[in-house]
């Protein structure tokens, strides 16, 4: 039943009764603890020699964070899932466990700019390239894509929120030979379940809308039990990422409101975006549902996008006169919050180009939380009328 999952349904984010919990606790117990002891030699034995699946060390099973990776999995639709210590953690040993150098890898443009990093720095320097693509641009895909190992997507991309046919893509990739993952953090399994349109593999930052109230950092990525089962294997005992017991608490505590959450910060987000647009001192609105008809397979939009004032607007007066949003990175909590491009496009870290993540220097990306849309429309109002004082 794990692929045929609604994620709009509640019952599949209960955790199954579980013979290691004494009381029936309706919430689940953190198991806080490094190591688990054998009751005698044989016992010993078999958990090393696979006989028995059962929990030896953290790092390597945790019944807390296989709980996590078990909602992950169903409300994905994937056979396996695996917890990580972050989102990047995730996509390291992910890509990792595919890449052998002499390698291609073929990503959408506008990636993640921590992803863009990983890939021009740590694989660089492994000799495995990468060929940046327009994900709109399925021709150019399918040129890219001959003699690649892996394509990387994210849709919508990170700033500027280009959305794509993920199915069709992924059949490129599938028709290449290729293995497809796609960074699916955005729109979450509820709005966006690329397992069912032929992706590979989905990961997630986890910090974002699964975890939803920022209080924890964690990645996930889940797909069939094969592809998992390398990752597990390969990337994730050696480089160690392992998500935390406790982190792992949090993310289920997260889950169990997440078809709600995403819910309220569509509406609110959306109906932000629009009055935005209908602004004259506002060019574009970066958002998927006002771009254009979403592609097929993107059922919803959330709360991040970004837009760009025209010039005049004084950008630092009103990222500064704003009360509700507060200046912040990350996104995917209650709270609402404010990045201005130009901030980013100062970002020390390498490598960096505006080119490589589509930022406007007068652009600024908002998340909409779940304060309610007219306390932060009158928020941004306030701050508006500021900016464009004189
Ligand atoms: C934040 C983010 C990541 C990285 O996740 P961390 O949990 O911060 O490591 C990856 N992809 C996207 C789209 C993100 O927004």
């Amino acid at each position: 039943m794990i692929n045929g999952a609604d994620p709009f349904d509640f019952a599949s984010l209960t955790v199954a009764h579980d013979e290691a919990n004494a009381f029936d606790a309706v919430v689940p117990p953190i198991v806080q603890t490094s190591l688990f002891t054998f009751g005698s030699y044989d016992e010993m034995v078999a958990a090393y020699r696979g006989e028995i699946v059962r929990p030896i060390y953290t790092r390597g099973l945790n019944p807390t964070v296989r709980a996590f990776e078990e909602m992950l999995a169903k409300l994905e639709g994937g056979e396996d899932a695996l917890g990580f210590a972050s989102g990047m953690a995730a996509i390291s040993s992910t890509v990792l466990s595919f890449v052998e150098p002499g390698d291609r890898i073929v990503a959408v443009r506008h990636c993640y700019p921590d992803a863009y990093r990983l890939f021009g720095t740590h694989l660089k320097r492994m000799k495995v390239d990468v060929t940046y693509v327009d994900g709109r641009d399925e021709e150019a895909v399918a040129k890219a894509l001959p003699g690649a190992r892996l394509l990387y997507l994210e849709s919508p991309t990170s700033w500027v929120m280009e959305a794509h046919d993920v199915g069709a893509l992924a059949a490129l990739a599938r028709r290449h030979g290729v293995v497809s993952v796609i960074d699916n953090s955005w729109a979450s399994p509820i709005f966006q379940r690329p397992l069912s349109l032929g992706v590979d593999l989905v990961l997630h930052s986890a910090s974002k809308y699964l975890g939803g109230h920022s209080d924890v950092v964690a990645g996930v990525v889940t797909g069939s039990k094969e592809l998992i089962g390398r990752i597990r294997s390969e990337a994730y005992p050696y480089l160690g990422g392992k998500l935390s017991p406790f982190d792992a608490w949090l993310l289920v505590r997260g889950l169990r409101t997440l078809p709600i959450r995403m819910k309220a910060h569509e509406a609110a987000a959306l109906e932000i975006a629009k009055r935005l647009q209908a602004l004259d001192i506002v060019e574009t609105v970066c958002h998927p549902a006002l771009a254009n008809r979403l592609p097929p397979g993107l059922t919803g939009t959330s709360g991040l996008f970004s837009f760009v004032f025209r010039e005049g607007v004084d950008v630092k007066t009103f990222a500064d006169r704003l009360q509700l949003f507060k200046l912040g990175v990350s996104w995917g909590g209650h709270e609402s919050l404010i990045v201005p491009g130009e901030v980013v496009l100062q970002q020390k870290a390498q490598p960096n180009s505006a080119h490589a993540f589509g930022i406007h220097a007068r652009s600024v990306r908002l998340h909409i939380g779940l304060e309610g849309t007219e306390a932060l429309w009158r928020d941004l109002e306030a701050a508006m009328a500021a900016a464009t004082e004189n």
